[in-house]
């Protein structure tokens, strides 16, 4: 996308209507385009540090495995010591259980040995126990042929000394702590986490646990996007329930960008008399409106109060909820100094073709995002449901699906028909 034309449309200060008209990726690219990652590093443990962000490249000190072992319970010996085919007999001339280690191997004997333990000196080949015979004198018999090198585990095999292991910008998840822990580490220098302020606005909304009057309705919108930012490993906090009026939500939006990475607003970024978000955005800062050509979600706002990037988010649940999906996520995981396409995070979801159980008519204009749920049939297909209310204020949708799946931009849907489908794993985390 051409910078300079959202710049112009922004600081012309055009409301809703006259704002330009988006593609799902050129807004994509946009945003990430003006990430500023965090800059802070802490050290934590490594057992700690699950879902977090690498901030130096790490290296192995040494080789993993650290010598040849056994990669099973069987008999060590030197391959020259074996017959090319038939039975032959050796000496067991020691026992190496793991965490021993053995003496050099005697010529024309074996070592019994188990998995994990180191090969003794003079030995390059492991036969599994299960075809080894042990005779009443203690020899071991021994079907050959055997392959030279079979059942070892080489030194260096799945590390290298010295190589680089872990990336600088790598979302840690289980098995890259498992691997930190491997070649020795305790600890891990992450960036600190992104701190990210949520604010509600509408006068109808009531928080959870208060009685609701007429009129009213509870906030849904803070717990799931506190949810969605705890699943990227964020921090965040309620900047409050603002109601709509200028000042108030002018005031709140400053207050919550001095305590913030990031400020997320939802409602108030549409057409209506009552939407202020936008107005108080372009008082204390500057703020890029566009129309995406996304259903659900249309409004979505980008902005900056002071230093602090602002998104405004669709108040109606399942607008917030894909719009998070496809901007937020990506422009969060950037923020938090994710290196896309790196181990562990993608900043682009990846789909995959299923083929549809459901009929659509299509947005037309807009690329629409259905929530839909896979299901595998009798006759071991898999196909891709939708909920029967994809209505963006039913957030019943979004509970019951599995995924989103995209119907581009004038296409429809027929029985039968491939589409791609997003799982919630690709978008979510
Ligand atoms: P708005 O974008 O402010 O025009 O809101 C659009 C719709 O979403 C209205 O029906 C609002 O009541 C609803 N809505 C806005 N914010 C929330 C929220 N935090 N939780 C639940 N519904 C909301
Ligand atoms: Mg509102």
């Amino acid at each position: 996308m051409n910078g300079s034309v959202t710049m112009r449309y922004a600081s012309d200060g055009c409301d809703h209507e006259s704002a330009p008209i988006l593609s799902v990726e050129q807004v994509r690219r946009y945003l990430i385009e003006r990430v500023l990652p965090v800059a802070g590093k802490e050290v934590v443990a490594t057992e700690t540090a699950l879902g977090r962000v690498l901030a130096e490249d790490q290296r192995a000190l040494m080789n993993i495995p650290g010598a040849d072992n056994s990669a099973m319970d069987g008999y060590a010996l030197a391959s020259r010591d074996s017959e090319r085919a038939g039975e032959f007999r050796l000496v067991v001339s020691q026992r190496i259980a793991a965490g021993q280690v053995g003496q050099p191997l005697a010529p024309g004997t074996a070592a019994r040995i188990f998995t994990g333990a180191w090969l003794p000196p003079g030995a390059d080949t492991v036969v599994m126990q299960e075809y080894c015979r042990i005779e009443p004198d203690g020899t071991v018999v021994i079907h050959g042929p055997i392959t030279r090198g079979a059942n070892v585990r080489r030194a260096g095999e799945d590390i290298a000394a010295d190589a680089c292991i872990l990336r600088r910008g790598t979302r840690l998840r289980a098995q890259e702590l498992g691997l930190a822990a491997s070649v020795g580490l305790a600890r891990l220098p992450v960036f600190r986490r992104l701190r990210v302020a949520l604010l509600s606005t509408g006068n109808e909304l009531v928080e959870p646990g208060a009685a609701l009057r007429p009129g009213q309705i509870y906030d849904s919108n803070l717990y799931m996007l506190a949810g969605l930012l705890q699943g990227l490993g964020c921090e965040w906090f309620s900047a409050g329930w603002v109601p709509d009026d200028p000042t108030q939500t002018h005031e709140a939006l400053e207050r919550a960008a001095e305590a913030a990475d990031l400020v997320i607003a939802t409602g108030g970024v549409s057409v209506g008399e009552e939407d202020h978000v936008k107005a108080a955005i372009r008082e204390i800062g500057h703020l890029d409106l566009w129309r995406v050509a996304v259903k659900p979600g249309k409004p979505l706002a980008f902005g900056r109060i002071g230093a602090t990037p602002f998104l405004g988010l669709p108040g109606n649940p399942v607008s917030a909820f894909v719009t998070f999906c496809l901007f937020v996520r990506p422009f969060v995981q950037r923020s938090q100094g994710i290196v896309c396409g790196q181990g562990g995070a993608d900043t682009v979801p990846r789909s995959f073709p299923v083929e549809a159980g459901f009929e659509w008519s299509g947005a037309k204009k807009r690329c629409e995002y259905l929530r839909a749920r896979l299901r595998l049939t009798e006759n071991g297909a898999t196909i891709v449901e939708i909920y029967p209310n994809q209505s963006s204020a039913v957030l019943t949708s979004a509970a019951w699906a599995e995924g989103l799946v995209e119907v581009p931009e004038g296409h429809t849907v027929a029985h039968g028909q491939t589409v791609q489908f997003f799982p919630f794993s690709e978008l979510l985390s």
